[in-house]
């Protein structure tokens, strides 16, 4: 803590939450690591860095990225030849780290930092390995990080919902998995699939009853959906759909839109939920109708999962889909495991290919959700990092969003068959500046309740990245001029100059404790630890001296939900 000021002198501010839209030049000043109001004539001004008329922006936030957990570590085990590969040099500052698409946790941090990223969300992290997930994170530096807790596919929710269990029950439950296992969210991984798959199951579909516990996906959806929305959690269900990656499985798609019925959601790497069956190899775009759909249903936000060409790895709870994608696997090896009562975790390594008509038709569907869906406060840049590409195309990506000549240089070099399969070459949308810091910023700050994120209001953190305004907007969002972590510079021209720890964010809605006396039998027949083991403590993750704990307000009735 210190009493001076640090002055970011005669920058273009681009925060389109109302402080300063169309980037008009405004001071900003930082203290004890928030920016602060303007301060009186006589305060002490520490440092003053001259910004010259670059462009301002909040730290961006990545809202559905695999960056910790089980999976992360399995597919790391699985390419040791990726960490030889993409080795980074130790200096002075730096844990050497090595890994592109399976980045060590150090790594993770540096690479998110020197983009101006100062927050991540790992979206899959199975309860049984919260622990797990949370060493994983406290390891990875500088930037803040959260978890959603994978429900919906865990034998007890299944049981009890077949049992009858009441939504106030399910309620208590999803409220104690949030305290226990230290969560932001919840998601769901194609519902009541991956444990149907456990039961020989290959494909189940929203309606259909589960082999063995009898209830439908919808019945899982809706219940979660509620279960969120009762408890006031500010980041709504986050929904990785049926029939992932399936031709024809827009339909699933829109009837789990349909099935929500107005309660607040979040739909996961949407590209991959947005295929068609038309043409010669029933394999099309349904970006255009899903957009629509979006469009239509203001309770609704979703990221991309944008493919990228290149080698990656895919990464995923859905057993029942990493199982029938396995036989892609290149190279050829792949892992799918059963993890106790809660659900699986699949790796198949995968390289895009864009002479290949259905990779390079997968890139054009991404592009298209992202230009069709009107609003960006309810679309976000993501890549489903690593399941679409690693996190550091994110730069390309944004030049394909913002200049449509390069865009369309892009497309005449990929699979000549996508043009016409796809309307891509005709949108004329380009981002603009503001919009690009709403769907990398203030739209999931928003959705997942991050009050002082996201934005640079008096009060927010003062997590502040600095652009050069460069026509290569790839250039530009790669290596920002100056990148501010609670107040302190951390990156200068996309390189790193200093580390530090970022906070784990967390929810914690009330709930009736009574719900543990269900829950002790069931640990104590069903799992490998007893309850009392199971939950975490804020000690676990404080003890460590890595950061702190920031905890989301509950929202209540009186709160503006999206
Ligand atoms: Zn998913
Ligand atoms: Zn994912």
């Amino acid at each position: 803590m210190s009493d001076a000021y640090t002055l970011l002198r005669g920058g273009r501010v681009c925060d389109p939450t109302g402080i300063a839209d169309g980037g008009g030049l405004r001071d900003l000043y930082l203290k004890d690591g928030r920016i602060a109001s303007p301060p009186p004539a006589d305060a002490r001004i520490g440092e003053v860095i001259e910004l010259e008329g670059r462009i301002v922006m909040a730290g961006a936030i990545d809202i559905h990225s695999h960056i910790g957990g089980g999976k992360v570590n399995l597919a790391r085990l699985l390419l040791p030849e990726e960490h030889r590969e993409h080795a980074s040099g130790p200096d002075e500052l730096r844990r050497s780290g090595s890994g592109l698409f399976t980045p060590s946790s150090f790594v993770t941090g540096y690479r998110y930092a020197e983009m101006g990223y100062t927050a991540a969300f790992e979206p899959a992290m199975l309860p049984s390995n919260a622990r797990h997930t949370h060493l994983e994170l406290a390891d990875i530096p500088i930037i803040d990080k959260g978890c959603y807790a994978v429900l919906g596919n865990d034998d007890f929710l299944l049981e009890r919902l077949a049992a009858g269990a009441t939504q106030s029950e399910v309620n208590d439950y999803v409220a104690w998995i949030l305290h226990a296992t230290q969560a932001v969210g919840v998601k769901v991984v194609n519902p009541g699939g991956i444990s149907a798959f456990k039961f020989n199951q290959r494909r189940l579909e929203l309606d259909e009853a589960h082999p063995h516990y009898g209830i439908t996906p919808r019945r899982i959806l809706t219940t979660l959906a509620t279960a969120l929305s009762d408890l006031g959690v500010p980041h709504p269900l986050h929904v990785h759909c049926n029939n992932l990656g399936i031709p024809g499985n827009e339909a699933v798609t829109r009837d789990t839109i349909a099935a929500l019925d107005g309660l607040p959601a979040h739909l996961t790497h949407l590209q991959f939920h947005s295929y068609g069956t038309e043409g010669d190899r029933r394999f099309s775009s349904a970006a255009a109708e899903i957009a629509e759909a979006v469009n239509r249903s203001p309770n609704i936000s979703v990221d991309v999962g944008q493919i990228i060409f290149g080698q990656t790895i895919t990464a995923s709870a859905d057993i029942m889909s990493q199982f029938r994608n396995s036989g892609l696997a290149s190279p050829r090896k792949w892992v799918c495991t059963d993890i106790e009562c809660d659900g699986g975790c699949g790796l198949v390594p995968f390289r895009y290919r864009d002479k290949a008509f259905v990779n390079a038709l997968q890139w054009a569907i991404g592009l298209e959700l992202f230009l069709l869906i009107e609003d960006p406060w309810r679309v976000y840049l993501t890549t489903d990092h690593p399941n679409g590409g690693p996190f550091t195309s994110y730069p390309h990506l944004i030049r394909l969003l913002m200049d449509r000549s390069f865009r369309n240089e892009q497309l005449a070099r990929i699979n000549p068959d996508v043009a016409a399969h796809s309307r891509l070459g005709s949108i004329e949308r380009e981002y603009t500046l503001d919009e690009i810091a709403i769907m990398t910023r203030a739209g999931p700050a928003r959705v997942l309740g991050l009050r002082d994120r996201g934005h640079l209001h008096p009060g927010a953190v003062a997590d502040v990245v600095v652009y050069d305004d460069l026509p290569d907007r790839e250039a530009m969002f790669a290596a920002p001029a100056w990148v501010f972590k609670n107040g302190r510079p951390v990156a200068r021209n996309g390189r790193l100059t200093a580390t530090g720890w970022g906070d784990t964010i967390v929810v914690r809605p009330d709930f009736d404790p009574a719900i543990e006396r269900r829950l002790k039998p069931w640990f104590e027949d069903h799992q490998t630890v007893r309850l009392g083991n199971f939950r975490i403590a804020d000690g676990e993750i404080l003890d460590h001296g890595r950061g702190g704990l920031s905890i989301v307000p509950t929202l209540t009735a009186s709160d503006p939900c999206f």
